[in-house]
């Protein structure tokens, strides 16, 4: 089989998982599948490459600088030390499992040379950074790509040392070209041609490219990176411009699960999921994907395996295009915290055609995203949920954008949660909402606002911060049952 392969979680939470990762590549690769792999930035990086450009920025220490990175560099160097194998070992490796184990070249000391030049650049950058005083979103993508550069070669190297010839590959030479949205960008039509052209002349060499999660560049060779958790994402650009057989999404859980355990010990895995409903899953909170990452997958109709990293024996969660149903049509209940509830309301709204199109034209110019929608069709209220750190932004450019025009009024709060309950086998089967709802309404669970698309495949809605753990646990008694 063709497959593409990325490790993130705890299969990159120091150098011996990242050993284990190449074991994995190794085994499957021995079996004589053509394998690409993705990895993502050692676990903690990311955030610490992002507080070291924002402190960098702020405070403008040199000296602090120079901490964080020395720290960065240890951590990798180590890593990169009980990942690969040296010269001495993997000679005694291949006298045991034969030639294959490279013993010609040592790949230690390739890792760590690519660690302290990258390093040493990061540095560089940082210190920039700290003259300048000030961090654009450009830059910010530059430091922040630093996690998975330095992570890829390590994973490589270890597969080297393992006897599997593989090289590291960085996204933007991999053929991941984006847009020029920074922190967030999307790939090109163009990268879906180049990647296999790129890629195409390692693998037809025999060799696992390991490519870096999570990264790209734009046209003008600039790096961007594809928002956080991106390297999922990643792995399925990868697979969908390869048309690779499946993609396998290597993390710490168990699969997708029917909800989030934390909450409710009795979650389970969900052993099949459409690609829509890991979506809906995913875009409320269930934090196992990447939000965007199904669409390259269902672009080309690739079979997605989310499979635990701890337990490689576990069939983990299968996500096609299949729709499976199973009884009461609800397979997950998610919670999405750290949203805000916005309200206009005002009778000027009322038959007023262009109203909606004002609001959500002033929300996206301030890149307020927003998450969910409702208005009643007495058409004098429009509600709204948004990501909580924007919701100042939002009710500024709300305010701003209506010229103090009064008759609207403005209101947010902060203290809600949105669950969404989901499953493609709800659609067209009736009192599924009925038996929502009224399990709520049994157990004294206000509803504070609803939707459901016309996919009917996910039902929403708003409830306080303070009911939402209780709600969830409710409906997942209800559809999924208390095990
Ligand atoms: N390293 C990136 C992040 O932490 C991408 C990823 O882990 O998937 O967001
Ligand atoms: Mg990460």
């Amino acid at each position: 089989m063709k497959l593409v392969m990325k490790f993130g979680g705890s299969a990159v939470r120091d150098g011996d998982a990242l050993r284990n990762a190449a074991g994995i590549v190794k085994e499957f690769h021995d079996e004589g599948h053509e394998i690409t792999v993705v990895v993502s930035a050692m676990r903690g990086v990311t955030n610490s490459l992002q507080d070291c450009a924002k402190m960098a920025a702020e405070a403008g220490s040199a000296d602090k600088v120079i901490e964080s990175t020395s720290e960065l560099r240890s951590k990798h160097h180590t890593a990169a030390e009980h990942a690969i194998l040296d010269e001495r070992q993997s000679l005694r490796l291949s006298r045991r499992i034969g030639d294959s184990a490279r013993s010609d070249e040592n790949c230690l000391d390739e890792a760590l040379f690519t660690i302290a030049n990258l390093v040493d650049q990061l540095e560089r950058v940082l210190i920039g950074i700290c003259h300048v005083g000030e961090l654009t979103d450009r830059s910010l993508d530059y430091v922040m790509s630093f996690g998975e550069r330095l992570s890829a070669p390590i994973l490589s190297g270890s597969v080297r040392s393992l006897g599997v010839e593989s090289c590291s590959v960085e996204g933007g030479d991999a053929g991941i070209i984006t847009n020029d949205t920074y922190r967030n960008a999307r790939p090109t039509e163009e990268a879906y041609e180049l990647i296999p052209k790129r890629l195409g002349l390692i693998l037809n060499k025999g060799f696992v490219p390991v490519v870096t999660g999570y990264i790209g560049v734009n046209e003008k060779g600039i790096i961007t990176t594809l928002g956080r958790g991106g390297s999922d994402y990643t792995a399925t650009i990868l697979g969908a411009a390869l048309k690779v057989d499946e993609i396998w999404l290597w993390k710490e859980t168990d699969g997708i699960m029917s909800t989030n355990p934390d909450f409710v010990p009795e979650a389970q895995i969900i052993p099949e999921i459409s690609y829509i409903e890991a979506m809906e899953m995913s875009f409320f909170g269930a934090e196992v994907l990447h939000p965007l990452a199904m669409e390259p997958a269902i672009r080309r109709g690739i079979p997605v395996r989310v499979r635990n990293f701890l337990k490689p024996e576990g069939e983990g969660t299968l996500i096609t295009d299949v729709q499976s149903t199973v009884e009461g049509g609800v397979k997950g209940i998610s919670l999405i915290d750290n949203v805000s509830l916005l309200n206009i309301s005002g009778a000027a709204m009322v038959g007023t055609p262009g109203s909606a199109a004002h609001i959500f034209s002033a929300l996206a110019e301030k890149n307020v995203n927003i998450m969910m929608i409702s208005q009643g069709s007495s058409e004098r209220n429009i509600s709204m949920v948004v990501d909580q750190p924007h919701i100042e932004g939002a009710v500024e450019a709300l305010e701003t954008g209506f010229n103090g025009n009064t008759t609207r009024d403005i209101t947010f709060r902060n203290d809600i949660c949105v669950i969404a309950v989901v499953g493609s086998g709800m659609a067209g089967v009736p009192g599924v909402a009925g038996r929502v709802f009224s399990a709520l309404g049994k157990n004294h669970v206000n509803v504070i606002m609803i939707s459901q698309g016309s996919s009917e495949c996910n039902i929403s809605f708003v409830v306080s911060s303070e009911d939402a753990p209780r709600a969830v646990k409710l409906l997942h008694d209800e559809f999924v049952g208390k095990a």
